[in-house]
């Protein structure tokens, strides 16, 4: 039988498809042993089958299929071999483990409910064939259990949360990507394409394919690049869905391609070598605070998709209404920046988040239909569709959340988009029926004269709807229905 040192050890991924900064990876790599590296689909655990559990939406299962081809083609570049196989992960596992006896099982910890569930399930697989198991922090800057209030409960406040974890410091610095990996040859693999995370009949996915390069290669480049050229001027460009002001990182640090302890290191050390960009830098590292104070919240309110923070609004007297629903899905509500809104997340399975907050606020307040229908078809339809920031964002917008906007703050969909965007940019891109009205129209054309629509090949009701709701009556209302929630509580 071979020592423990040199028995082989399985690192198990989750959403974690990198290798650098990779603390199971490189512990394992660290033993000297042969490094069996394992994806498990599981859709079958026990605790998966928990309402708060959702399998991935339909954009989510794309990127997924193309980022463990990246890191298969990575792995291999190493030597190893990423090896595939379906089930309940703690039955996977240990089959594994006895296939080839394993001496241990590495893996980095996900600090969620289901996660940590399935987590322990492994943990109790593997005590019971006496396979030894590490786990590691490395999903997170700070883990939930080291930021408790007196109650020993997590903090609902954003302002005082960040502040916290800024004070703990720079997270440990992230850790290189092993140069060479020995593997275990001739291991049983599912084959990708038999898991069909793709889609095929139809093939929805050209869009996503145009806009993204799912991999930690690209997360990489993401980064470097928008560190280089892209950073300066966040503070506010941030806001604007007609420029390219962002980072685009969500779905790379969804699926664990780069690490928040990456970004922050590479932000710091941006901002000491070019001091000036030093305030934009530390707005980005607020937004990926924002990340971290989802997910903390999280750690504490498992169902956070499922029930209303603020048990207040149980008594909201939202609208069934199935047709305004699957207008706002389609884009289709007569509102230009929601509509674009709506198309540019069909399109690429992400939206601006100037503009995910604007549809948001919509659908809750000017339709007055339950945050919980918008969080799910987002969830379906996201790329970067995230168990915690989602439902946190959605509750944020609804004003049922932790630190939420008030209730009151009803979006004006015709002055964000031209505040946001005012040359009606984003608009013409994603509404292209509305492309040829001038741009003091593009955002209200219900306001156009019949000669200006005519001109502008417009027909509202025809190639363009009418608005489904009229802002004023949808604020209103909106106003008088949380009244009722505040007058019963
Ligand atoms: P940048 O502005 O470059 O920000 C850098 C990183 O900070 C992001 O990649 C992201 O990880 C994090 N971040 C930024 N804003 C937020 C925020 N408000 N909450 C949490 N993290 C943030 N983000 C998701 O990653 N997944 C989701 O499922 C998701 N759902 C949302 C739903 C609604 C209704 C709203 C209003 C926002 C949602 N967001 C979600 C947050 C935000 O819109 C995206 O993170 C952002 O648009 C991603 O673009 P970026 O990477 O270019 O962001």
């Amino acid at each position: 039988m071979p020592s423990q040192t040199t028995r082989p050890c399985i690192v198990w991924f989750r959403d974690d498809l990198r290798l650098s900064d990779h603390p199971a990876l490189h512990a394992a790599s660290r033993t000297g042993a042969p490094v069996v590296c394992l994806y498990v689909l599981d859709e079958h655990s026990p605790t998966l089958k928990t309402p708060e559990a959702r399998p991935l939406g339909g954009a989510a299962r794309w990127w997924l299929a193309q980022s463990l081809r990246a890191l298969q083609a990575s792995l291999t570049g190493l030597g190893a071999t990423l090896v595939l196989r379906k089930g309940p992960a703690a039955k996977v596992i240990a089959d594994l483990a006895r296939e080839i006896d394993a001496g241990t099982v590495f893996w980095n910890e996900i600090a969620q409910a289901p996660h940590l569930a399935v987590a322990g399930q492994v943990a109790k697989a593997l005590d019971e064939i006496g396979v030894g198991r590490q786990s590691f922090a490395g999903d997170l800057l700070v883990e939930p259990r080291a930021i408790r209030n007196k109650e020993n409960r997590g903090l609902r406040v954003f302002t005082p949360f960040w502040r916290r974890v800024q004070s703990l410091g720079n997270p440990p610095t992230p850790l290189p990507a092993p140069k060479k990996l020995s593997g275990v040859k001739d291991l049983a693999s599912d084959r990708l394409e038999d898991w069909k995370l793709e889609p095929a009949k139809p093939d929805w996915a050209g869009g996503l394919r145009e806009s993204w390069k799912p991999g930690e290669a690209q997360a990489q480049a993401q980064l470097k690049s928008f560190l280089k050229s892209g950073v300066a001027g966040y503070t506010g460009e941030r806001d604007r869905p007609d420029r390219d002001g962002t980072s685009r990182l969500s779905p790379h640090l969804r699926f664990g391609e780069i690490s928040p302890r990456q970004l922050w290191h590479a932000a710091r050390f941006a901002a000491a070598e070019h001091p000036r960009l030093a305030g934009d830098i530390e707005k980005l590292l607020s937004e990926l605070g924002w990340r971290e104070f989802c997910r903390h919240l999280l750690f504490d309110v498992p169902d956070l998709a499922m029930r209303n923070l603020q048990p207040s609004f149980d008594a909201f007297p939202w609208k069934s209404d199935a047709k305004a629903l699957r207008a706002w899905q389609r884009g289709r509500t007569g509102y230009p920046i929601v509509d674009a809104g709506m198309r540019e997340l069909w399109h690429t399975g992400v939206m601006h988040n100037r503009v995910r907050m604007v549809v948001a606020s919509f659908l809750v307040k000017h339709l007055l239909i339950d945050w919980r229908h918008g969080e799910q078809w987002f969830w379906d339809t996201l790329v970067d569709a995230d168990a915690a920031s989602n439902p946190a964002n959605w509750q944020w917008v609804a004003g049922s959340g932790a630190d939420a906007a008030p209730y009151f703050r009803v979006f004006n969909p015709i002055l964000q988009g031209e505040k946001f965007d005012p040359d009606g940019v984003y608009v013409r891109h994603w509404v292209p029926e509305l492309k040829a009205l001038p741009d003091n129209l593009i955002h209200q054309p219900w306001t156009a004269t019949p000669l200006e629509l005519a001109s502008a090949g417009v027909e509202l009701g025809n190639n363009y709807p009418e608005p489904i709701v009229d802002h004023k009556v949808g604020r209103e209302r909106a106003l008088a229905a949380y009244a009722k929630v505040r007058n019963a509580s």
